[in-house]
């Protein structure tokens, strides 16, 4: 529809799925395995990410989010095969901290919406999932191994995902470039850190943001763990201190 996605392709087996049209520049991530495929995140929900997504598999297709934020759970609603952490069940069935009229404005926000398209139907994505995930679960999708990683700070139950083999790291709202967001009252700057930590530790050779710049290289990483760190020794890690610009990136305290 109205070429609302954009795709690219990082390899043979693996696309990224873009919604350069809202001002979050959203990107969901298709990881094709021997026996079935993989979409991390399904996006805004403004346009049918279903119809794009069948054009790059042929295979059975599970969906997963980062975390249970409307623009990261918007085509959920063409997945009836879906994984979720354990803990995200609330904000899944009712629970969640956002009105559906103050999501809409964030739907609406900054973006050159298709003509067909009426925000006064858009909904938050609610539903059971099929599994239930926890940390350092792996995904087999034949021939590829993918670890949810639990990594707290931008939402209580936000997930990466881990694909060991090749080095990739799918960091959903943890890491992208420009503003991150730790000042909501369900986000946790200390964990943030923590998440950091846990991610750096691991042998990862390229990083897949789910929003704004894909010109994004490893040492981000290092860079954010290393100034949260340095926010942490003057007492500022914690919500209300503020907003930190670093140039390619910033966080919101
Ligand atoms: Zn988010
Ligand atoms: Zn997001």
């Amino acid at each position: 529809m109205d070429n609302w996605f954009t795709i690219d392709k990082i390899d043979e087996k693996t696309y990224i799925i873009s919604e350069y049209r809202h001002w979050e520049e959203t990107h969901c991530y298709l990881l094709n395995g021997s026996e079935r495929s993989l979409l991390i995140d399904t996006g805004l929900g403004i346009s049918n990410i279903y119809d794009e997504v069948v054009k790059l598999t042929d295979k059975p297709i599970t969906a997963v989010a980062t975390h249970i934020h409307w623009d990261h759970i918007g085509g959920h609603k063409y997945f009836p095969e879906f994984y979720a952490h354990d803990e995200e069940l609330d904000w899944l069935n009712g629970k969640f901290p956002l009105s559906v009229e103050k999501i809409r404005e964030m739907v609406v926000d900054r973006c050159d919406l298709p003509n067909d398209f009426d925000i006064n139907d858009y909904e938050l994505f609610q539903g059971m999932p099929t599994k239930l995930l926890t940390d350092h679960e792996t995904i087999d999708i034949g021939g590829r191994q993918i670890e949810a990683l639990h990594t707290p700070g931008h939402a209580p139950w936000h997930l990466c995902f881990w694909e060991r083999n090749k080095g990739y790291l799918f960091t959903g709202d943890l890491v992208y470039k420009d503003m991150l967001f730790a000042y909501y009252p369900s986000t946790d700057p200390e964990a943030y850190l923590d998440s950091l930590e846990k991610v750096t530790a691991l042998p990862v050779e390229k990083v897949f943001p789910a929003h704004h710049s894909l010109d994004i290289r490893l040492e981000i990483l290092i860079r954010m763990r290393e100034a949260l760190k340095q926010l942490k020794a003057a007492g500022k890690l914690h919500h209300g201190s503020g907003t930190f610009d670093y140039g390619d990136w910033g966080i919101w305290l």
